[in-house]
C-alpha cells in the first residue's frame, strides 16, 4: 500500500538540518525548528521535482516560518523566500551573521557574491 507523501524524504530532512548547523536560517535559534518551503508548495502538493530538494528547504523555527509569511517583502530579499519563475537555486539565502549561500541540490551550501540590484 502506497504511502500519501508530500514533504520531504528524512534524508533530505536531515541534510538541511545538518547543512544549516541544526539553526533556524534566519535567528539562529536551535528550538523548535520546522522545514521552511522557499518556493511555497502549490495547492494539491508538490508539482516540480525540485519542490522538496534541499534547495528549496530552510530550517526554520516556528516563529521566523510564520515571520517569513507576514514579512513576503523582506523574505524575498534575504531569499528566504522564492517567487516562482525563479528557482531556489539561483537565489541565494541570508543566513545569520549576513552571509549569503547558494543552496544546492545536494544539499550543500556555497558560499555567494551579493549581486547588486
Ligand atoms: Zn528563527
Amino acid at each position: 500500500m502506497a504511502r500519501r507523501r508530500t514533504g520531504p524524504s528524512e534524508t533530505v530532512r536531515e541534510l538541511v538540518y545538518q547543512r544549516d548547523g541544526g539553526q533556524c536560517a534566519r535567528c539562529g535559534s536551535a528550538h523548535l525548528l520546522t522545514i521552511h518551503h522557499r518556493v511555497n508548495r502549490g495547492m494539491g502538493g508538490a508539482r516540480e521535482a525540485w519542490i522538496n530538494r534541499p534547495e528549496n528547504l530552510l530550517m526554520a523555527c516556528t516563529t521566523c516560518n510564520g515571520w517569513f509569511e507576514d514579512h513576503p517583502g523582506e523574505s524575498y530579499e534575504a531569499g528566504w523566500k522564492v517567487r516562482r519563475p525563479q528557482r531556489p537555486d539561483e537565489v541565494p539565502v541570508r543566513y545569520p551573521g549576513g552571509r549569503l549561500y547558494r543552496l544546492t541540490r545536494d544539499g550543500v551550501r556555497v558560499m555567494a557574491v551579493a549581486v547588486a540590484r
